[in-house]
């Protein structure tokens, strides 16, 4: 257990784990990356590296054991989608009133909050920011550092407002991981004062070789499926793009079109594309998105989705 379990980019992990020895890393820290490149891991690794109560060393540099009880209580953290699913659940049984105020935080560790994008709207809300505020300026009780961990750059702007007040003078004991897919929909003034660190998507060949040292148990096409899994995705990110540029063609601004090399076609799809059908096919990429999450049989979904355009 420790930093060998996390794969790819060992170069920016490496590089993050030799700031921390020298107490270096910032107390602001972008983590940029793709769906599925381990933003979310890293930093809740990094989490128990400085707080690990038996800190070890791997290959001259800190790592954490993940048996003490900073240790085992930040992996609590560790299935976020279930953590946030427990919170939703809790607020959906308080009374209205209270429901209202409440906003969705993951905490297993008291030093160590995890805030992800508050639902309906999946943005970070002022509330959630707040709560960081609340305890940010108090020394750490069971931790060395006090970690705060927002998940996804979709910021409220006056939650984005809140943090940009922090990251102007972070406590001595605290760090902010911010978590990207694009760093640029983070404000320009909350970039400038934090570091960020890029992580790349795995490679084919390293989901092949970390499955194989893994899942000796699986066979060469159970291992395929989880490859698909990750095609499915990337499949799905360029229908969402491909969607967006017929929405810009149809708006007047062809310049904002990414995929230039089916320009021509996307042309044509514009001009029997409107913009309710565009909602709905973004509409239906979301089911098939949250399909594939719960692990519906990924075909069917796609198949759905085929068929549900077909008939509009
Ligand atoms: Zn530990």
């Amino acid at each position: 257990m420790g930093f060998s379990d996390f794969h790819g980019n060992s170069e920016t992990v490496h590089r993050m784990r030799d700031m921390l020895a020298h107490q270096r890393l910032p107390h602001a820290v972008i983590l940029a990356g793709p769906r599925g490149s381990g933003k979310y891991t890293l930093a809740l690794m990094l989490a128990k590296a400085m707080n690990c109560l038996s800190p070890t060393t791997t290959n001259g540099l800190p790592d954490f054991c993940g048996q003490c009880s900073n240790c085992t209580r930040i992996a609590q953290s560790e299935d976020l989608e279930s953590r946030c699913a427990e919170a939703v659940d809790t607020r959906e049984h308080l009374r209205e009133t209270d429901k209202k105020e409440t906003r969705i935080l993951v905490q297993t560790h008291p030093d160590v909050l995890v805030i992800p994008p508050d639902p309906p709207q999946m943005m970070i809300k002022v509330d959630q920011v707040r709560r960081v505020i609340e305890s940010i300026y108090f020394r750490p009780g069971e931790a060395k550092e006090r970690i705060y961990i927002f998940t996804d750059s979709a910021f409220m702007k006056e939650a984005a407002n809140s943090l940009l007040k922090v990251l102007e003078e972070p406590p001595e004991f605290a760090t902010i991981f911010l978590l990207a897919e694009n760093p640029g929909e983070l404000l320009a003034t909350i970039r400038s004062r934090s570091m960020t660190f890029c992580l790349g998507a795995l490679s084919a060949e390293e989901i092949e070789r970390y499955l194989t040292r893994h899942r000796p148990d699986w066979d060469t096409k159970q291992r395929s499926l989880v490859e698909g899994r990750e095609k499915i995705e990337a499949l799905l990110r360029t229908l969402y793009s491909l969607l967006q540029d017929i929405m810009f063609l149809n708006s007047g601004t062809p310049g904002l079109v990414r995929n230039t090399d089916v320009q021509d076609e996307l042309k044509k799809l514009s001009e029997s594309a409107d913009f309710a059908w565009v909602a709905f096919a973004a509409d239906r990429l979301s089911e098939v998105e949250r399909g594939i999450r719960r692990n519906l049989l990924r075909s069917l979904s796609l198949d759905a989705f085929a068929t549900a355009l077909e008939r509009r």
